[in-house]
Parts: structure tokens; sequence; C-alpha cells
């Protein structure tokens, strides 16, 4: 039975984090927020791909301003990530961001933070703490010597209770460090220590090859173990295969319901039908279409009937042709050339189905 940490439910524009609810994904954008076509294209390709909120840089006052445009125009909730200035976060906050990523700690005096709280609750938008291994404060570094998780806690529960005293507490946080087993037990600490949901995350992880294989790893044993709810994927890459990895990530603890999945075979001297290209073309094809569909993919009949059994379609090959199963049961023989075609008009029909229901 899979279980999660229970936290404080946090609302950020019509999603809610933590609670019972599903872990939501996330993503950043790439672009200058500034320019809001370009900004707005990247999000509405995040958007078909499963990203559930968006953020983006709020750097200047251009950003801040563009944020309006850009809430008009979008339809997920909208994130602003912001360093140190607290005007940034003002205007970001009154042209109607859902959320602001922002340390208090890092505002200056108090009144700032006051302000940009009273912002935030008079709009009912949360602020993320984002703990990074790699700007941790200067006391925390000189008392601990390195980046630790022990070190991060702390500068968590430091900009936790700067907002608490504050009678704020919409709060997310994230622990991010590129370091995996770092950020596996600063998450682990943060658990234990907090109600307040968790945003999981392996900042600068990588490329698509290296930096899926190390999310997977961190973002996998966290969730593993319960933890996490909300996720973002950091890969030097398009981050539409930010989202793409993280929904996949989410299949394998089968936190995603509306995602269709693919079990197939690595191959072997026994098989007669190209079935590398044929699963890779129907990877692609399934990544925008949102029914829970179990799809196998097997290269013989050694294996193919028995996975076949537990998938709600399978193929499988043999001499220039694939046999089709439906729940297990033989539907039809079809030539190697139409096996993909055939496929997809299943999956349609499924997930078509599937949307009525
Ligand atoms: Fe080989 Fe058949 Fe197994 Fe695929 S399913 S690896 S082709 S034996």
């Amino acid at each position: 039975m899979y279980r999660r940490w229970e936290t404080k439910p946090v609302r950020v524009g019509d999603v809610v984090i933590g609670g019972s609810n599903q872990v939501i994904v996330q993503s950043m954008t790439t672009t200058k927020t500034a320019d809001v076509k370009a900004t707005v294209e990247q999000i509405h390709r995040l958007e078909d791909a499963g990203c559930q909120v968006v953020r983006v840089t709020v750097n200047n006052r251009e950003a801040a301003e563009a944020i309006k445009e850009i809430k008009r125009q979008i339809h997920i909730p909208l994130v602003a990530d912001i360093h140190f200035d607290h005007r940034l976060a003002l205007e970001a906050i009154k042209n109607g961001v859902d959320k602001v990523r922002i340390n208090p700690g890092n505002i200056g005096k108090r009144e700032k933070v006051e302000e940009v709280v009273k912002a935030c609750k008079e709009r009912g938008i949360p602020i993320r703490i984002g703990v990074n291994a790699g700007s941790l404060e200067k006391h925390i570094l000189e008392k601990y010597g390195y980046p630790t998780a022990e070190g991060m806690l702390e500068s968590a529960e430091h900009h936790v209770k700067i907002l608490e005293d504050l009678d704020f507490d919409d709060i997310i946080i994230s622990m991010k460090a590129s370091d995996v087993p770092l950020a596996i037990e600063a998450y682990r600490l943060a658990a234990e220590r907090f109600r307040y949901p968790l945003h999981l995350g392996i900042t600068e992880s990588g490329t698509l090859f290296g930096g899926t294989i190390k999310s997977a790893a961190g973002l996998g044993t966290l969730l593993n173990m319960g933890i996490g709810n909300t996720i973002r994927v950091s890969l030097s890459a398009d981050p539409v295969e930010e989202v793409k990895v993280a929904r996949e990530l989410l299949k394998v603890f089968h936190i995603v319901s509306d995602a269709v999945t693919i079990v197939s075979c690595p191959t072997c001297g026994r098989i007669d039908i190209d079935l590398i290209s044929i699963v890779n073309e129907l990877e692609d094809y399934v990544q925008n279409i949102r029914a829970p569909i179990k799809v196998s993919v097997l290269g013989c009949a050694v294996n193919g009937p028995g996975e076949a059994r537990e998938a709600d379609i399978g193929i499988a090959g043999a001499r220039g042709e694939g046999l089709l199963f439906r729940k297990g049961q033989v539907v039809r023989k079809i030539p190697e050339q139409d096996l993909l075609t055939e496929l997809k008009k299943e999956i349609d029909t499924m997930a078509k189905r599937y949307a009525e229901t």
C-alpha cells in the first residue's frame, strides 16, 4: 500500500498541493519572462505535456509587469521566482501571480518581509521557501563547514520561523541539492520536521540523459518513501522534457492515474519484427493521451501472451506480423507494417471511451 506523509494542503491558484492530493508536476520556463509571446508559447507546450504549475523568473521590473498578460493567456497556476528584491515580489503579486518563490530571510529588513507577507495574505498566495545546498547562509556554512542536510534544515527552519512569526503558514518548502544523497537526506529531515508540503527537486541535475537518471534516483527514492507533494525535474534541456520525465516517474509509483504505460521487451535473437522503432514511435504518440491504459509490446510469443494478459492492449510479434491482444484475448493478426497504426487506433478508442466515462 502506497502511503504519503501527511501535510497541510496549500492552494496554488486552482491546484492544491499537499494534503491528500496527487503529486503535482511543475516546470520552469527558459524564455525571458518579459517576452510574453515566447513565454506563453512555451507554457502552452508545457500544459500540453501535462505540466500543472509553471514557474517563471521575475528578475526585473519588465518581467514582473509581464505577469499580468502571461496570466491572461495561460491555463495553469503561475509562480514567480524571485531572489532578494521584495519590490519585484509585490509587483508580481499585484499582477496576479499564484505563488511566489522567495526566501524571507534574504529579503532584508523586517518591514519588507511584512509587506510581502501582507500582500500574499490579502490575495491568498502561498510562498515557497527554496533552500538550496549551493546557497546556504554564511553562518550555517561556517557552523557546518560545508553544505549538510542538517544545515539545510536549519536554513529552512530560519525562513519558516520568519513567516510563522508573521502568522503566515501558506508555505511550501524545497530542499534542493545537486548531490543526490544529500538531497534525499535533507528532504527526509524536512518531512520529519515540517507539516508543510514539500516541493521535490534535484537541482542542476544535468543533461537530458544524466539528469533524468539523477532525478529518477533521487526523486524516485523520496517518492517511494511517500515524501513529496509537487515535483520539478531540472534538466539542461527543453522544459517539456522535464515534464515528460516527471510524469514517467510518477507513473512508476502509480501516482499519475491518467497516463498510458508501455511495457516492452528488450528484444533478442528470437525477434522477427522491428519492435524498437514501433515502441519508440508509440512512446511519443502516447505522451499527450490522458487515460490510464497499459500497453504491452513484446517481440515474440514467449512472454507476449503472458504480458498481454496484464495489459489493456498488447501485441506479440511473429514473422512479419503480430498478434493483437485486448485484455489478454487474441483479437486478430496484423501485418507488421500496420502494427503501429492499429495499436494507435486501439489506444485512441480506449482513451475516447475513458474520456466519456
Ligand atoms: Fe526475446 Fe521474445 Fe523476450 Fe522479446 S519477448 S526479449 S523477442 S524472447
